[in-house]
């Protein structure tokens, strides 16, 4: 018999994959949680029913969330990431040579527990010893740090359930609070195609923060419409002022010097979305 999982990405399209194999499913706290073997993209971990990350397509997302910012950065030393449970982000950002802690704060517990399990590729860096994992709200323990990081990425779930808080103003002026003077904030902003309305929001609220706000793209085929899109605060270093000659080259697969400053480069009905 075939077994097929399909994400209702809206009330109207999905994507839909081949399941091969079934390893966990579990009601948390938080969510629904499940990690399945898909042909197509390998294994896979779903959270209410919504794609967060596969083996075959996690290094773009992770990547461009965490190296267009530290190569903005010209010396990142502790960085905080909220949500990002299945360690991903931190894997790319130990990377990085100058980095001497990452805080991972994610609120639910079982995430990390399963991916640690059944994706030691994506998670392999978490037990690094310049590694903190909390498990608690990233709004309460953003609101209780003040002037501490270089860099602050949130890597979170839709902006449904615990993850609305992550994508409201208020936050966005605490996590202004917890970067250095010359800190930088970078969160993941959905699709183009499917969350216009929240891309103009998120944008005009990081810029009525930040000194400078920057949008960026990529593509990711099993996240909703295929173009994903990062929003980018920064209270002094501009990615677009980067000498992209100087950066290294590092073991990636998506992100290089190359594509620093093109992927800044919107189609012009997303140059509409930020104007
Ligand atoms: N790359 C993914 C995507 O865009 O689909 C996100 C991956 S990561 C698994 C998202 C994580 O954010 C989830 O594990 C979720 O539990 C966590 N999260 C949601 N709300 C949170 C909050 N308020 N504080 C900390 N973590 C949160």
């Amino acid at each position: 018999m075939e077994l097929w999982y399909t994400e209702k990405q809206t009330p109207n399209v999905g994507i839909t994959c081949k399941v091969s194999k079934t390893y966990h499913t579990e009601k948390t706290d938080y969510q629904d949680l499940a990690l399945i073997e898909t042909e197509q993209f390998g294994r896979m971990l779903v959270l209410d029913g919504t794609v967060q990350t596969t083996i075959k397509d996690e290094f773009v997302y992770h990547e461009m969330i965490t190296h267009i910012p530290l190569f903005t950065h010209p010396n990142p030393k502790k960085v905080l990431v909220v949500g990002g449970g299945d360690g991903g982000a931190i894997r790319e950002i130990l990377k990085h040579p100058t980095i001497e802690k990452a805080v991972l704060v994610e609120i639910d517990g079982s995430v990390v527990e399963v991916s640690k399990k059944y994706l030691p590729e994506i998670s392999c860096a978490l037990e690094d010893s310049r590694v903190e994992v909390v498990i608690t709200d990233g709004i309460k323990y953003v609101q209780e740090h003040k002037n501490e990081f270089d860099l602050i990425t949130v890597d979170s779930t839709d902006p449904v359930g615990p993850a609305v808080g992550l994508f409201a103003l208020d936050f966005y002026k605490s996590i202004f609070e917890a970067l250095k003077e010359d800190g930088i904030f970078v969160a993941q902003t959905e699709s183009p195609f499917y969350n216009n309305d929240l891309i103009s929001r998120v944008f005009k609220d990081i810029k009525s923060v930040f000194p400078i706000t920057r949008l960026y793209l990529c593509s990711i085929p099993t996240y909703p419409s295929g173009l994903w899109s990062f929003t980018l605060g920064s209270k002094k270093y501009d990615p677009l002022e980067v000498d992209t000659g100087k950066i290294p080259e590092l073991d990636t697969k998506y992100y290089s010097g190359r594509i620093h400053k093109s992927v800044f480069a919107l189609p012009k009905f997303v140059e509409d979305l930020v104007k």
